[in-house]
């Protein structure tokens, strides 16, 4: 679950970070009043789960809370890479004298969060990271000690910041990590985190994504939950208990079990296809459950074709091809279908899917190269 930038730069607030005195209005006229209260020159921010704001024209300055008012009618129901702005952040502007990059995420290979930062603040990182690696510095954190203030200046150093500002940067460094664990993220980040006018470090900008397998545990979390920032296949497929992620292909995929998904979409990679979704639909895959899936899969319209991919284990296949069935009598299925039954009770199952006519697979090699086939012949009809 991602946070907005303010719920993630109050948050950050929480643990010692500073951040500018800034308040969210859902109107112009709110905004008005804010930056009236406020005083002098402010910035005027989109609140949307997307990066670079900025360049999309979503970040305004503003001498007047006049001139505040009317950036924030143009940006309130703007679109950003396809999100509509509902709230705008007033925060007093600040004069940019620097601006670093500071974030933790979790380095899986490494089993060990990882604090990253970068003297290439305020851009986009992942483009840092991908032309001039050498200009983030990566330092792994020993869970038992947690971050050290020797690591915090390695850092400091590292970036080549001022030394008269290293003590501030240990505290924030050392709050940020505290304010992850305690959150259970999988990524808190400041971008930037200036030098300001008077020399003080301050976190302008604010991003933190909360591990979901968490939120049970975080009740103040879930209720910040943004619903009007998530596709509605995402929320549907969450509130029935499907792992459900959007990618950019056009094979839509069934399948049970995290691992076999990944697997599917490997192979329809190899094939030269490109998924047009993950999703595992966790244990049984009952016939309501399948149908479910279906509509979710079959909401998207990249999707050309559809690869169901079911191992039976517990779940016995005849039941899926009932689900199956039972599903396209429901959901109005306008694509191909691809259908890979394998484990107990397989036989019945495939017969009840060449009864009604269904294409069908053995191999997963097979059933990709079908998936990936359908897709190319859709897409150049
Ligand atoms: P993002 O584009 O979504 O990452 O949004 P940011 O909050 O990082 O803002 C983008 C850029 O706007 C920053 O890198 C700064 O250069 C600029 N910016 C943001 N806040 C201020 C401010 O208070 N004063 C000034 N002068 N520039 C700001
Ligand atoms: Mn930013």
């Amino acid at each position: 679950m991602k946070l907005h930038e303010y719920q993630s730069k109050f948050r950050f607030a929480e643990y010692g970070i500073p951040i500018p005195r800034g308040k969210v209005a859902s109107t112009p006229e709110e905004a008005h009043a804010i930056a009236l209260e406020i005083g002098g020159p402010v910035v005027i921010k989109a609140q949307v789960l997307v990066g670079g704001r900025g360049k999309a024209g979503g970040v305004k300055l503003a001498k007047t809370a006049d001139e505040a008012e009317q950036h924030a009618r143009q940006i309130l129901g703007m679109d950003i890479k396809g999100l509509t702005v509902k709230k705008v952040l007033i925060d007093p502007a600040s004069e940019i004298k620097d601006e670093i990059y500071l974030g933790l995420t979790t380095d899986r290979a490494a089993r060990r969060i990882v604090m990253m930062a970068s003297a290439a603040g305020g851009v986009d990182i992942e483009e840092v990271a991908a032309k001039t690696p050498e200009k983030i510095i990566k330092v792994h954190i020993e869970p038992l000690l947690g971050l050290r203030d020797y690591q915090a200046r390695d850092i400091a150093n590292g970036i080549g910041l001022s030394r008269k500002n290293w003590q501030q940067f240990i505290s924030i460094a050392k709050a940020l990590y505290r304010c992850y664990v305690a959150n259970d993220a999988s990524l808190a980040e400041i971008n930037p985190l200036i030098v300001d006018g008077n020399g003080e470090l301050l976190a302008v900008d604010g991003k933190m994504v909360i591990d979901d397998s968490a939120l049970f545990r975080h009740e103040d979390l879930v209720n910040m939950r943004d619903l009007s920032e998530e596709t509605p296949a995402e929320t549907e497929a969450r509130e029935i208990g499907l792992a459900y992620i959007k990618l950019d292909g056009d094979i839509g995929c069934m399948v049970n079990g995290a691992g076999l998904a990944m697997t599917t979409m490997d192979i329809i990679k190899l094939y030269g296809g490109e998924p047009a979704n993950f999703l595992d639909t966790a244990g049984g895959a009952d016939a309501d459950k399948v149908a479910e899936a279906f509509h979710i899969i079959l909401s998207d319209p990249d999707v050309k074709a559809v690869l169901v991919n079911i191992f039976g284990g517990i779940t016995r296949c005849d039941e899926v091809a009932k689900g199956i069935l039972d599903a396209m009598s429901e959901v109005e299925v306008t694509v191909p279908i691809v259908i890979r039954l394998v484990g107990t009770n397989e036989q019945e199952g495939k017969r009840l899917l060449a009864d009604a006519n269904l294409e069908t697979a053995t191999t997963l090699a097979e059933a990709a190269q079908k998936a990936v086939r359908a897709a190319d012949t859709a897409t150049h009809n």
